[in-house]
């Protein structure tokens, strides 16, 4: 059973001396509460104060988000942070342009005719984004989401499976996505790879995120990093969640605590 962070200050305060450590996190529900848009969500000045701390401390902190790559870095305009969006399908370059996972874009005709079909379920506050990419269905604005579920869930799964791609559900989101082996968790494994990072925290409160906290245990167990991960607690938080994470944080402002706390034993760690 997962413990509240902290109640683990000791192996923080390891993790954030480690000369390696990386900070991996989800943006949306987790650095920054949901909001009935995405274009309405915001970052508090103490988190993006936070993060531009640690940026300055750590070989990496990188923000693996569901979010166009482009509408991410719109949304941080932190310079010198990793930015990777589409779960992990897009990543941001060094001049700022979006690269694309290669394996993906075979996938967009197949995109289309999903963004088609599911103009059947569209209307009363649902609607469709086009994430290049992916596509994400959203639902949070009707009148009765749990009603919008059990009456359009399947048809979703079923465009998506007619189509032959992925179909994902989140909080209040139905995803679509090309079948390449591609989600957080592996996102997450290949950048701590390339920045060689030996220590490593992940942060997430969706399913999504699921992938990103299996994925530092199994780095763990491997033997290849001390990575650990905190799952974000919220009402509507899914399934498996906590159970696969290792600590637990409250809500967004724990978050912002978790992330001073981790900037102070950083700083004392080095003088
Ligand atoms: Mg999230």
């Amino acid at each position: 059973m997962a413990i509240h962070w902290s109640e683990a200050k000791d192996q923080l305060r390891q993790l954030a001396a480690h000369p390696q450590f990386g900070l991996f996190s989800d943006l949306d529900g987790t650095l920054a509460a949901l909001a009935p848009t995405a274009e309405q969500v915001r970052l508090s000045p103490r988190v993006l104060q936070l993060l531009t701390g640690l940026r300055d401390e750590l070989p990496v902190v990188a923000l693996i988000s569901g979010r166009r790559v482009a509408a991410l870095h719109d949304k941080v305009r932190i310079p010198g942070l990793v930015y990777v969006g589409n779960h992990g399908l897009e990543t941001l370059s060094e001049d700022g342009a979006a690269e694309a996972n290669p394996a993906a874009a075979p996938y967009r005709p197949a995109l289309d005719a999903a963004r088609k079909a599911l103009q059947a379920v569209e209307g009363g506050g649902a609607h469709t984004e086009d994430k290049g990419l992916t596509l994400t269905l959203h639902y949070r604005q009707v009148a009765d989401p749990e009603d919008f579920n059990r009456r359009h869930g399947d048809t979703v799964r079923a465009i998506a499976a007619e189509q032959g791609l992925e179909f994902f559900t989140g909080k209040m989101v139905y995803e679509l996505r090309p079948p390449v082996q591609m989600h957080k968790g592996v996102a997450l494994r290949e950048l701590a790879g390339r920045y060689g990072i030996q220590a490593a925290l992940f942060l997430g409160d969706d399913v999504t995120d699921i992938d990103g906290l299996r994925a530092v245990r199994e780095m763990r167990a491997a033997g290849e990093c001390d990575a650990w991960g905190v799952a974000v607690q919220s009402p509507d938080a899914p399934e498996g969640l906590e159970e696969t994470a290792d600590w637990l944080a409250s809500g967004v402002a724990d978050v912002e605590d978790l992330l001073a706390w981790l900037l102070a034993a950083r700083r004392a760690s080095s003088t």
